[in-house]
């Protein structure tokens, strides 16, 4: 078993790029905040000219295309083709696994490197409470129609206190369902999480006696497993994606953000007017970026304290690392 973290690099850039906001579900932990991210749906024209404003280093950039729900844009096949002629490093799309528009019929495997589906349970009762009624088939019927279809088909599991319990019931399912790659989230308290005032992210302890046991288990099937490192060990050091990586989170309203854990704030490092991204007015997150802090991550303590603990002296018992920061698992080739 092969386990590494990914190293931040600057070569090697992310642009997760919202087409729209809207969606057909209403996920208890949605991260979309139209107070600060619209409600506006991305032309095809636009979508193309902002593509074009990353097309230099499209070679290097990984490129994920979300939404809202991205299929239920009309155009999101064109959005596609446009990109893979701008020839991004990889394309995904990720999807709750409706599949409007009948997508797949309008693109083919080698237009995209993988289609992402979203489940938060291993049974239709835990991930429909989360992601709302029908969306547990939804994915079971999308994959089986990707998978036959020829498609590279990952899973993202985002992990809260609703769901932990079902994570070690995951590898049959992802096994059965012929999951390519699968990937751990750690919900944020951001959107609609931070408006309930309750904290559902797990303690460090049971973070750690849960995730990489599960993580190891798929990936001695073949699947490759990501997931978050969130809490670094005392010989690791702290970085900062905003600072040592080239990761881009564009919204349809304009705002581009270096770092998911902004996003529900006017933080965002550049705006795109007129088709070109200018730096927004400080302060801006890029000026938190360089707070040196003993909890590890500045955005985290401000945001979402609760994954921290103190000793008695007052110092953190623990560092937070950056949330970008993941741990891969492959079993040797
Ligand atoms: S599917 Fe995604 S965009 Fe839609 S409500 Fe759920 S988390 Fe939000
Ligand atoms: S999550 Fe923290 S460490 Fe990572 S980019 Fe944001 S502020 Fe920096």
């Amino acid at each position: 078993m092969q386990k590494k973290t990914v190293a931040f690099s600057k070569d090697a850039s992310n642009l997760f790029f919202h087409i729209l906001t809207r969606c057909n579900l209403s996920c208890s932990h949605c991260y979309i905040n139209p107070d600060q991210h619209g409600n506006n749906t991305l032309s095809i024209d636009t979508i193309q000219r902002w593509l074009g404003l990353f097309a230099q280093k499209a070679f290097q950039t990984n490129l994920i295309f979300l939404g809202g729900e991205p299929t239920l844009h009309k155009e999101l096949s064109a959005a596609v083709k446009h990109a893979r002629r701008l020839e991004f490093h990889s394309i995904t799309i990720d999807t709750n696994g409706f599949l409007f528009h009948d997508i797949l019929e309008k693109i083919t495997p080698a237009d995209v490197d993988a289609i992402s589906f979203s489940l938060d349970g291993a049974t239709c009762a835990t991930n429909d409470i989360i992601r709302g009624k029908g969306s547990y088939d939804a994915v079971v019927s999308g994959i089986h129609r990707a998978k036959k279809k020829g498609f590279v088909c990952s899973m993202i599991y985002t992990v809260s206190d609703k769901n932990l319990h079902e994570l070690s019931r995951m590898p049959d399912l992802v096994a059965s369902l012929d999951i390519d790659r699968f990937f751990i989230q750690v919900i944020g308290m951001r959107g609609k999480s931070a408006g309930t005032g309750k904290n559902t992210q797990v303690s460090k302890t049971l973070w750690l006696s849960v995730i990489p046991k599960v993580a190891e288990t798929i990936a001695q099937t073949g699947v490759i497993v990501t997931y978050p490192k969130v809490f670094l060990d005392t010989a690791d050091t702290f970085a900062c994606a905003g600072i040592v990586a080239d990761n881009y989170f564009v919204f349809p309203n304009g705002r581009v953000y270096r770092c998911p854990l902004c996003e529900d704030y006017p933080l965002h490092a550049f705006t795109i007017v007129n088709n070109k991204m200018v730096p927004a007015p400080p302060v801006n997150e890029t000026h938190l970026f360089d707070l040196t802090i003993p909890e590890g991550c500045v955005m985290n303590k401000i945001i979402q304290p609760g994954n921290l603990d103190y000793l008695a002296d007052g110092t953190p018992a623990h560092r937070i690392a950056c949330c970008m920061l993941k741990q891969e698992i492959r079993s040797q080739p």
